[in-house]
């Protein structure tokens, strides 16, 4: 094992974390300590380098990591590592783009379009163009707009793509149009918008290459075309641009994520200094055993060697489980399980490849009364009610737009139809106002056709304006109460509107809580915007000691010590989606998979449910391909008592989980054992032929 440095380093980290200036990759296993090394190179950089704190710049994966990178920092060097500018690529070119958002045409005060909308916006103009569903899918058009801006493509840059006689790039031009006529920005826009900033306007590229001395990026393996670019420009005057990141750990390439920046980094940038990281601070050597057998499979990657430095362990489990819901139990049995052991509850994890999976675990914990909490899913900021509470409180506070009056004006009811609302668009757009002074307009009875519908709501808006006198935590509640929107979700029922109601008091609070930070209701915006995406995550300090439940993909950079990852089989991790779109969709998963595992500090169990009930449809799916061949002594069946005693005595060594061949059904594994002696049945799922139930005396089953 390598020795420890006084500073917390080993030898290798250190040399990182000293490195000069120039570019400079870190290229190292999971768990190998490459956070810690950009942590500890800020610091050396604040506190041996004389750097200050505000031109450092550093791009972190989530805000969540951003806001643990600063109170990393802060331990490390004090309370100067507070002033480090530091976010996701998308919360740092937000930031930009407050500033420089003219350059490009836009107001400073524009403001994010959330995915409801943006998928609204796309439907309406091809419903425009007549084109039906069937000839061209909003969602296929959207990610096609997607992977362009990705792609850095503006829409003169985007290919000529024709899709059933349509061109999609003029789609995308007049896209672009009406988030502008809107004054939105989509999440992709965020980035592109700043690259477009700094390829069109030298003086700005030369004033944003002058802001920040250095630029560390963690997470690289997970950067885009445009992302890459972004850096190339922001780093094209002084280089000095450290990046960490792991090949094996590259998830985001339905994203447009190349792994080919990582790899190609030396030469891109020339004169980069490479450093290696080999010992694993995380895991014990047992779970790093079934991570390197997964990992190695994929084609392609660097080859790494990867150290264990916390022990054999205990080996990882692999669970065979009847469905979902006996899957959340035995899961749930684990957990507790564990916590005799004494792990704490906020040092477990449930990652999962769907958010859909979390629904029979948040039933089964709940019943069992384990704490949990979930992060991600269906947030807080994508309800129904809170985005609509969102936009009433935007148009009241003169930060709102005309979708978000379109979101509103017949909720509650209010006689517009679509008709109506198509009506009132273009009576907008006619106006030449913003939606807020339209409103004005509107108060003062200057309005006809479907405006009119709107008067009372406009007379409302504006004497609350008044009587809360600009104070943007006042006015919500009234608003909702006076405009008949809270009697309105009565109409959901007693019990829905009452929680729905709940969830606007929350928002509420949240608000007062937000302007106490003395935030304009434009940032305030912003940051629903970035929470709604994910990026942030609403603090939740009351159920602080549970268990986490989150998507594979959340779980990255994190770490817990017992780590459960279920539903590892065909159809989900690989996930079907990627299984049709062939190996490189398959050697993403695995890394998926690879990602799940290395998350494990000392405990680790993998199930697998022989029926799955998902997106409406029964599946009886086969455990994951990418666990064949992973022997007993890497990864070890837990087996049912009833099983264990059954297949012990069975005198041929079959057991749950012996992979077996049969003359006709081909190879299969047992899933279960049923009876004794002459009259033992078991269940055999067969790669080809799905579950069968056979008698073990005549099946002819052959041990592999
Ligand atoms: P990932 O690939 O999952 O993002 P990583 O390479 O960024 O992992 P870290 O999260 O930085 O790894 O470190 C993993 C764990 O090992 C952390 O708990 C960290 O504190 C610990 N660690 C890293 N380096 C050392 C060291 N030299 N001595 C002791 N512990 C270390
Ligand atoms: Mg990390």
């Amino acid at each position: 094992m390598a020795e420890i440095l006084p500073t917390g380093l080993n030898a290798a980290q250190q040399a990182a974390v000293v490195a000069g200036d120039g570019p400079q990759l870190i290229l190292a296993g999971a768990g190998s300590g490459k956070t810690r090394t950009i942590v500890h190179r800020i610091g050396h950089l604040i506190a041996d380098r004389g750097v200050a704190p505000h031109r450092i710049l550093a791009v972190t994966f989530t805000n969540k990591s951003a806001a643990e990178l600063k109170s990393r920092l802060s331990s490390l060097i004090g309370d100067g590592g507070g002033g480090v500018t530091s976010g996701t690529f998308h919360s740092i070119s937000l930031r930009l783009l407050r500033r420089y958002a003219e350059a490009v045409g836009y107001p400073r005060s524009f403001q994010v379009i959330d995915s409801d909308d943006q998928k609204a916006l796309i439907k309406r103009l091809l419903k425009q163009a007549n084109i039906a569903t069937d000839r061209l899918h909003p969602s296929y058009l959207l990610s096609w707009i997607e992977k362009c801006k990705h792609l850095g493509q503006t829409p003169q840059q985007a290919p000529a793509d024709d899709w059933n006689g349509i061109k999609l790039h003029e789609f995308y031009s007049s896209y672009q149009q009406q988030l502008r006529d809107h004054e939105r920005m989509d999440f992709s826009d965020l980035i592109l918008n700043v690259v477009i900033l700094m390829r069109e306007h030298p003086s700005i590229a030369e004033a944003l290459q002058h802001r920040f001395d250095h630029v560390l990026v963690d997470e690289y393996q997970d950067t885009n075309p445009v992302q890459h670019e972004w850096l190339m420009l922001l780093c094209a005057g002084h280089h000095n641009l450290t990046v960490v990141g792991d090949d094996d750990q590259s998830i985001y390439g339905w994203r447009g994520a190349d792994i080919r920046h990582i790899l190609d980094f030396e030469h891109i940038w020339s004169g980069a200094e490479q450093h290696r990281l080999e010992e694993n601070y995380r895991s014990t050597a047992s779970i790093l055993a079934l991570a390197n057998m997964v990992i190695r499979k994929n084609e392609d990657r660097y080859d790494k060697s990867l150290r264990a430095t916390q022990g054999v362990g205990e080996i990882p489990q692999w669970k065979v489980c009847n469905d979902e819901y006996d899957e959340a139990r035995q899961i749930s049995a684990q957990l507790r399980k564990w916590h005799d052991m004494g792990y704490e509850w906020q040092e477990m994890a449930i990652l999962y490849r769907s958010n859909r999976q979390s629904l029979p675990l948040e039933q089964v914990l709940r019943e069992t009364a384990l704490p949990y909490r979930i992060i991600g899913g269906v947030g807080f900021f994508e309800r129904l009610e809170i985005k609509d509470a969102l936009a009433y409180w935007a148009l009241l506070n003169r930060c709102g737009d005309g979708l978000q009056l379109m979101r509103i004006c017949n909720r509650p009811k209010r006689g517009i139809g679509l008709k109506g609302q198509e009506q009132l668009a273009a009576q907008l757009a006619a106006s030449g106002l913003r939606a807020p002074e339209w409103l004005d307009l509107l108060a003062n009875e200057q309005a006809e056709g479907a405006a009119k519908k709107l008067v009372p709501l406009a007379k409302l808006i504006v004497s609350l304006r008044e009587k809360i006198s600009s104070l943007p935590d006042r006015g919500l509640m009234e608003l909702l109460r006076s405009s008949a929107y809270l009697d309105g979700l009565q109409a959901m029922g007693e019990l829905e509107a009452g929680g729905r109601t709940d969830n606007i008091q929350t928002l509420q609070r949240y608000i007062e809580l937000t302007m106490e930070q003395n935030l304009t209701p434009v940032e305030f915006m912003d940051r629903a915007a970035l929470l709604q995406s994910g990026e942030e995550e609403g603090k939740s300090r009351d159920n602080e000691n549970s268990v986490t439940l989150m998507s594979l993909h959340r779980a990255k950079g994190l770490e817990f010590d017992c780590v459960v990852l279920p539903g590892v089989e065909d159809g989900l991790l690989p996930h079907q989606r990627s299984l049709d779109d062939g190996e490189v969709g398959i050697a993403e998963e695995r890394r998926l998979l690879y990602v799940g595992i290395t998350r494990a500090r000392h405990q680790l169990k993998l199930t697998h449910a022989r029926v799955r009930r998902l997106f409406g449809e029964t599946h009886h799916p086969t455990p994951s391909r990418f666990l064949k061949d992973i022997p007993a002594h890497i990864l070890q069946q837990d087996m049912p008592v009833k099983s264990v005693a059954v297949a012990q005595s069975s005198e041929n060594g079959m057991g749950v989980g012996s992979s077996v061949m049969h003359p006709s059904f081909g190879e299969g594994m047992i899933i279960d054992f049923e009876g004794a002696g002459d009259a033992i049945r078991v269940s055999v799922q067969f790669r080809k032929v799905g579950i069968k139930r056979l008698m073990l005396k005549y099946a002819a089953l052959v041990l592999l």
